[in-house]
């Protein structure tokens, strides 16, 4: 039960398995369940049909692929400083939309090296301008030292602004992630390679970065997963995985649209349902309703399309442009346009979270 999973994870399939000992005499009442009871909510169901539907239309699709972490705003193969830039930059990949009147404003877009980059992609080249000037800066002991002026002078868009929503929360984990970093004496590269050379690389990986603030907060570990996946694809293979061993689904803002709007997942409270196509702030239980929903039938997808978790992950990637926050979605040119439920209406939860 604990094993693989995040403690918070852990913690409440433990206590539903717990609340079942005391509704009968005795381990009755486990030994008679047939399935682990979930934990969830009836606010949202999984459509079983439409999930297999879309597993179908991936698994006939060649051209999904996984990604290898190789682009332009990310460092080039064998970069010496690679490691400890994804390290850090992963643990950054949270926060870019803006907020106004308690509901969700836009996306974050800024121009940088005379490009417009949105969210992600921002983050990434910020961190890369960086890392070409002062490698260093990826040490844990500078993570602890930084100061408010030279982060905000990192994420300096080409006029001089800082266009990062939450800005204190990058701040604050940056400075976690230092103090964690040193107080277990670890660097990313003996992280690799203790996890290497143990018999469960991405168990061991998982449950170290359990412990590294801007990582640990989420029980569903949504930048742990991707620094893994990112690890393991790179060209250098930083890290290996036993053959049993597979990176759970990695639940972004992205991937909660595509499950509401392709209908594998569905909406049965009328007033969430409302929230969520007002792009209104909504409550932390609704959004883990949301959000763990998704992440189910994200991990059902993959069992059923005989896809790896990377090119599942690489299809919802792709579907966000199709499908986007700000513009009506260009169903016709959409791999799943047949298979979806075309729920154009629904949106991601908007909270404010470091988790994604
Ligand atoms: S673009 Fe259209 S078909 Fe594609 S996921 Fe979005 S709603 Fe579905």
């Amino acid at each position: 039960m604990v094993r693989n999973n995040h403690p918070i994870i852990s913690a409440q399939k433990g206590a539903l398995l717990a609340s079942k000992m005391i509704e009968n005499i005795g381990p009755k009442e486990l030994l008679t369940q047939t399935a682990l009871p979930q934990i969830g909510s009836n606010k949202i169901t999984l459509n079983e049909e439409r999930i297999k539907s879309i597993a179908e239309s991936l698994s006939r699709n060649d051209d999904i692929e996984p990604f290898d972490f190789i682009n332009p705003d990310l460092p080039e193969k064998f970069h010496p400083f690679a490691l400890d830039y994804f390290f850090i930059a992963t643990l950054h990949q949270f926060g870019f939309w803006t907020e106004s009147n308690n509901h969700y404003n836009q996306p974050m877009i800024a121009s940088l090296n005379g490009t417009m980059k949105k969210g992600s992609d921002y983050l990434w080249r910020s961190f890369l301008n960086k890392l070409k000037i002062d490698p260093n800066f990826f040490t844990a002991k500078r993570q602890t030292e930084i100061t408010k002026n030279e982060l905000k002078s990192l994420f300096h868009s080409d006029i001089g602004e800082n266009p990062i929503p939450a800005f204190d929360l990058h701040l604050e984990l940056c400075q976690k992630y230092g103090e964690d970093m040193i107080s277990l004496r670890l660097t990313p590269k003996q992280i690799i390679d203790e996890a290497n050379s143990s018999k469960n690389p991405l168990t061991f990986l998982l449950t170290i970065l359990d412990q590294i603030s801007g990582y640990k907060e989420d029980p569903i570990r949504k930048k742990s997963n991707l620094l893994s996946v990112i690890l393991n694809q790179r060209p250098e293979q930083f890290i290996h995985f036993n053959q049993n061993e597979m990176v759970a689904p990695i639940i972004d803002y992205h991937v909660m649209r595509s499950c509401l709007r392709m209908g594998l997942i569905e909406i049965s409270d009328e007033k969430l349902k409302k929230q969520i196509m007002d792009r209104e702030i909504i409550s932390f239980d609704d959004e883990w309703a949301v959000r763990y929903s998704s992440y189910l039938s994200f991990q059902k997808l993959v069992d059923l399309s005989g896809k790896s978790l990377g090119a599942v992950d690489i299809f919802f990637f792709r579907t966000r442009k199709r499908c986007p926050e700000m513009t009506i979605p260009d169903c016709p040119n959409c791999l799943v346009e047949p298979v979806c439920a075309q729920k154009k209406e629904l949106f991601q939860p908007v909270i404010r979270t470091s988790f994604y």
